[in-house]
Parts: structure tokens; sequence; C-alpha cells
């Protein structure tokens, strides 16, 4: 198994991204610890894994919040020993935000909260943890946003993914020696419920899909299978990479009909 013995945090694992990638984790051998501020999808990671013979346990953290983060890495730390890998996943993408003239001051507030210092906050609490067990893998979700510009603007959502992608390069920098490594994942667009509530209809859907050479929205399991790569030791000499799984969006100038 690929995650023998390793212990993962997983942020924002009630949905999406975080569930499948907590459930792939899980069928190679790491311990779970599940966080979510949606109580029931959280619950729900944590029993699917157990049912299915895993060890997964969840906390309720609001990433945005201090306390809340030290309290989750104190979790993973007091129910399984340890931590070896820190999934800093848990984001946001407001159906207000807008572009500069029409995002209200509270959005940005939010998304810089939750998507910029939630990141922040898990790698505050957690690199301790990562120190103390020896070294690990931090894998902090960004987005293909972040690299490239949309014209369908969600101002506030996209600098937040440019700010983890920075944030993720420099620390990858400062713990490279420390053996932590520090990768961004970079995510296209992806058929899970944050992106299909913000394309409600499907002339949006539709808008979005001619960019995507592949001509589809990715899947939150194709996701879990990158994650997987970084947390495992398989990616022993990768840090501080801009990680795209993006269906070939990023390389795109021309698409194919
Ligand atoms: P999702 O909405 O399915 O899951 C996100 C989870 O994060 C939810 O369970 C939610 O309750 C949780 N969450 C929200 N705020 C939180 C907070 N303050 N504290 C703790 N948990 C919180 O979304 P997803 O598509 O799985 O997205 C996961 C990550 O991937 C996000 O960072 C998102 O920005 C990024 N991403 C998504 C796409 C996409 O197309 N879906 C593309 C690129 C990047």
């Amino acid at each position: 198994m690929r995650l023998e013995n390793k212990v993962a945090l997983i942020t924002g694992a009630g949905s999406g991204i975080g569930y499948q990638t907590a459930l792939r984790f899980a069928r190679e051998g790491a311990s779970i610890m599940a966080v979510d501020i949606n109580e029931e999808g959280g619950l729900q990671c944590a029993a699917d894994i157990r049912q299915r013979g895993g060890a997964a346990s969840y906390v309720y953290a609001d990433v945005s919040r201090a306390a809340d983060c030290e309290k989750m890495i104190a979790a993973a730390e007091a129910t399984y020993g340890k931590l070896d890998i820190l999934f800093n996943n848990a984001g946001i993408s407001h159906a207000d935000d807008d572009d500069a003239i029409n995002t209200s001051e509270s959005v940005w507030d939010m998304t810089m909260a939750v998507n910029v210092k939630g990141v922040f906050l898990g790698c505050k609490y957690g690199i301790p943890a990562l120190q103390r067990s020896g070294g690990g893998s931090i894998i902090n979700t960004a987005s293909f946003v972040a690299v490239l510009g949309a014209a369908t603007p969600q101002l506030a959502y996209t600098a937040s993914k440019g700010a983890v992608l920075s944030m993720t390069r420099e620390l990858a920098m400062i713990h490279a020696r420390g053996n932590i490594r520090v990768n961004a994942l970079c995510p296209g667009p992806l058929r899970t419920e944050l992106l299909m509530k913000y394309l409600d209809t499907d002339e949006k859907k539709q808008r979005r899909l001619v960019h995507i050479p592949m001509g589809r929205f990715g899947e939150a399991t194709e996701i879990a299978d990158a994650v997987l790569f970084l947390a495992s030791d398989e990616s022993s000499f990768v840090t501080g990479s801009t990680f795209l799984v993006d269906g070939g969006i990023t390389a795109a100038y021309v698409t194919p009909e």
C-alpha cells in the first residue's frame, strides 16, 4: 500500500475533492482525520472509510479560525499519534464574487479568510506537527485560475488561489531542507458541487467546456489520484510545484472542436 502507516489530515473532507481523496488515501493504508464545517459530510466521510475497513475520524474546524486549526492538528496527533500528510483543501467560491466593481468587500474578505488564511493557519499549526514526525508532505489546493485569466469574473477567488500558489512556493523553499515538501495542486474545472453551483445554467457550463481540450469536466476521483502521488513517497523529489491536473486547459491556445 502506498500510504501504509501514514496519518493524513484533510480539510474540506465533507465533499468533492476532499471526500474522494480521503477515500483514496484510506484505501492505500493511511489513517484519516477528516475536517469540515459541514458536520454531516465530514462524519459521512469518516463513516464511509470505517465501513470499508479503514481508519478515520472527523473533527469540526473552520479553517479561517486559528483556534480551530490548532484543535484539528491536535486531534490528529492525539488520535493517531502523529501527522505525515496535510491536505489544505477547503475552499469557497462565493456566488456573488464578480469583477472589481461588483464584488463586495465582505465577499472579498470571506473568500480570503477561507481560501488564503485557511491555508496559512493549516500550515502554522500543521508544520510543527510534521516536524515532530520527522517530515512530511503538504498539498495546498490552488486552481488553474491561479495561472490563467478568465473572462467569467470571480476576482476574489482568482486572487485567493494566486496567493495559495505563491505561498506554497515560499513554504516549499523554507522547508526544503527540513524534509517537508509543499506543492500546489491546481485542478481544472471539475464536476463537483462547488463549480456546478457557480455554473448553474447549461449556457454557463458550455462556455467553460469550450476551453477544455478534453471537452469535459474533471472528476474529483481524478484529482484524488494526483493528490495521492503528491502525498506519497513516490513524489519524493517534487516540491514547490504548480501541479496542474486540468484536462489540458492551461496548455490550450485553440481547443479542438
Ligand atoms: P466542495 O464545495 O465540494 O468541497 C469543499 C468543502 O470545503 C465543503 O465540504 C465545505 O463544507 C468545506 N469548507 C468550506 N469552507 C470551510 C471552512 N471555512 N472550514 C472548513 N471546511 C470548509 O468543493 P471542491 O470542488 O471539492 O473544492 C475543493 C477545493 O478545490 C477548493 O479549494 C476549491 O477552490 C478547489 N478547486 C475546485 C475546482 C472545481 O472545479 N470544483 C477547481 C479548482 C480548484
